[in-house]
């Protein structure tokens, strides 16, 4: 079902208000939504209050306006083509061409009945900057010529996203496994061990059915400082530091 046009007005009010970002363009009868960075505009298509149609928009409406002088140019250079011969000799093929382009109607007319007759049109889109030249071919191959300014097309730059685009994320800081660390790791019964000046060697998971993915990696192969590797729960890890490095932490005394 077609929805009815805002009646709210809501459109109009915030267009009105200059320190918004919707704005009105009157030409294309359309509201719009001004970019903060300048870059363009996205097109309403509704009204964000009572969910009515935005106006109906005149862009494909607009055309480009014919100069007496060039439509008197075009005219010098149609005037003597009289069949679809002729035209094809003067410019060469259409750039396009409609089966029924046209169709002309002739009413009931002293007991004839209504005749509706169908014409092909062939479209000149290159011999104008501004203007279009149609040639409708009626019967017998006599050609009528007509121009009609070219449609301005509007560059739409942007059309109006709901969702607004996700920011990716952060990358996270690298930490560079070629150094060694004291690894802080906790135990049980809230006792913590350190592994002085180890070095992170690997990740894997335990006993996982051959393709699967644990997500993220159960163990940590650690390799201590005798040369010997000994793999830690990724969870018990609780910090690590440059070998050597004095931990400045307090602790609190429970109150
Ligand atoms: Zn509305």
């Amino acid at each position: 079902m077609e929805k009815d046009e805002c009646k709210c007005g809501s459109l109009a009010r915030m267009a009105e208000d200059p320190k918004n970002s919707v704005e009105f363009d009157a030409r294309l009868n359309e509201y719009h939504i001004r970019r903060a960075d300048g870059s363009g505009y996205s097109l309403i298509y509704f009204c964000p209050f009572c969910g009515g149609n935005a106006p109906k928009s005149e862009r494909a409406s607009l055309s480009q306006r014919l100069t007496d002088a060039e439509r008197q140019r075009l005219g010098e250079l149609t005037k003597d083509l009289r069949t679809v011969q002729d035209v094809i000799a003067a410019f060469g093929e259409p750039d396009t061409r409609r089966p029924i382009g046209m169709t002309v109607v002739t009413p009931e007319k002293e007991g004839a009945p209504e005749t509706t007759l169908a014409c092909p049109v062939m479209t000149y889109t290159r011999l104008s900057d501004v203007a279009d030249v149609h040639v409708t071919v009626y019967p017998a191959d006599k050609v009528g010529i007509s121009f009609q300014g070219k449609p301005i097309l509007v560059q739409q730059r942007q059309e109006l996203r709901i969702r607004p685009a996700a920011k990716p994320p952060e990358p996270e800081p690298q930490i560079d496994t070629s150094r060694r660390y004291d690894v802080y790791c906790a135990e049980p019964y809230q006792k913590t061990v350190v592994y002085r000046n180890a070095r992170f060697k690997g990740a894997g998971s335990l006993l996982l059915p051959a393709g699967a993915h644990a997500g993220f990696s159960q163990f940590v192969e650690l390799e201590q400082a005798n040369g010997q590797s000994v793999f830690i729960s990724r969870g018990s890890i609780l910090r690590f530091c440059g070998p050597g490095t004095e931990l400045a932490a307090e602790v609190l005394a429970p109150k």
